[in-house]
């Protein structure tokens, strides 16, 4: 396949497979993402012990005592579970954009831009439009109103602008409050919704120290996923206005996610709500100690840029001339050599995010001596690819 500007159509979430024969590790290091996360034993006992009812009826109390707490925790009227994050934004956007000829906002580098097939133009007949992404996840201001059409025969309508908070593609950036208050300005005025993909608001209020129900306060809706780095199976929420969680639970039932006994599913929400958060912070603090390590060590030849670093996505720049389908490879590799030099066999598994870059994602079950020896093998792969350069 051709490689793109940017590489995420050669290598985009593809896994890489095929490590070189080598030694089976010690130790695997598995960065690819924080949706790796298992429920630990507290959150399955919480799932063992739910209260169940039909929650299409509306009648499973877990499901009723977890929605109601989000849309508190988040300042909101009501709140929805959904199947995903995908889903969560698909509905939302089908539920803002239901007139014919609808227009969509949001930055090019949006999971819902790149990741969800183009679902809202499949699925709802939504024209999407995209805006360049700054490194920290924000668009132009200045781009948007330009963008904002006009009442026109010509025109589809603007009906909705979709934000990400934390950034995915921009390495888990926090976007800035007074950003998203400016935005907000603009949108009232031109009485157009805002979606938040908040996938990882958590970690936003977290890394931040921003009240969550703040950082939402004029989103018009938000989804957030149960299953990054929270330690769910499956689920995501979406929280908005009464009305608009109506229209959304109408949506759901359409798309095939309503789901009977889901307190199975809402009982590892709640188990989050009371456990899971707060301790995001020991994965913000891996990532940090990970970059820390490699800069400190292998800075010219491989390098975390830190004044990016707000969270848990690490964005790995490879300057030692190494291909990064062959570095990632090696990472996750186990050779005799390094068992040598490293007094044991380290795996680390992550993605190639460009034709020069891998992300890293610390999560859950990455603890902080995981974190150590990933750093170890980054530096070990850095200064052996790059040696393999200069002498072949
Ligand atoms: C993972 C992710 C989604 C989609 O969530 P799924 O549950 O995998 O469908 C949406 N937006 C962002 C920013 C994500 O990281």
């Amino acid at each position: 396949m051709p490689a793109s500007q940017n590489g995420v159509h050669v290598q985009g979430y593809q896994a890489v497979k095929a490590t070189k024969p080598g030694k089976v590790p010690d130790v695997i290091v598995d960065l690819r993402s924080d949706t790796l996360t298992q429920p630990s034993k507290g959150m399955r006992e919480a799932i063992a012990n739910a209260t169940l009812g039909d929650d299409v009826f509306l009648e499973d109390p877990t499901t009723n005592e977890f929605e109601a707490r989000v849309a508190k925790l988040l300042g909101k009227e009501a709140a929805l579970f959904v199947t995903s994050g995908t889903q969560g934004n698909l509905i939302s956007s089908l539920v803002h954009c239901n007139v014919r000829g609808s227009e969509m906002i949001c930055g090019d580098n949006s999971h819902m831009y790149k990741y969800e097939q183009g679902n809202v133009a499949q699925f709802g007949g939504i024209h999407s439009c995209q805006l360049p992404n700054e490194p920290d996840g924000t668009f132009s201001i200045d781009d948007l109103k330009s963008h904002i059409r006009t009442d026109d025969i010509h025109y589809p309508i603007t009906k909705l602008v979709c934000v990400e908070n934390t950034h995915n593609r921009c390495g888990g950036r926090v976007l800035p409050l007074k950003w998203l208050d400016e935005l907000a300005e603009v949108c009232k005025q031109h009485e157009i919704s805002i979606h938040m993909d908040g996938a990882r608001l958590f970690n936003a209020t977290i890394a931040s120290g921003i009240p969550v129900s703040r950082i939402v306060r004029d989103m018009s809706s938000v989804s957030i996923c149960l299953s990054k780095g929270l330690g769910a199976p499956a689920g995501s929420v979406i929280v908005g206005s009464k009305s608009f969680i109506e229209q959304a639970r109408r949506m759901r039932k359409a798309l095939g996610g309503g789901i009977r006994q889901n307190g199975i599913l809402t009982a590892a929400g709640l188990y989050i709500l009371d456990n899971m958060i707060t301790r995001l912070q020991e994965d913000h603090d891996n990532a940090q100690l990970i970059a820390k390590l490699v800069n400190s060590k292998v800075e010219k030849l491989a390098r975390i840029d830190t004044e990016r670093l707000d969270t848990n996505i690490l964005v790995l720049h490879v300057t030692n001339g190494c291909g990064i389908v062959d570095f990632c490879s090696r990472l996750a590799a186990v050779e005799e050599n390094e068992i040598v030099t490293l007094g044991k066999g380290i795996s680390v598994k992550c993605f190639p995010w460009s034709n020069t870059s891998a992300r890293l994602v610390t999560h859950f079950d990455i603890s902080k001596e995981m974190a150590e020896l990933a750093a170890q093998k980054i530096c070990f792969v850095a200064q052996e690819t790059a040696r393999s350069k200069t002498t072949s």
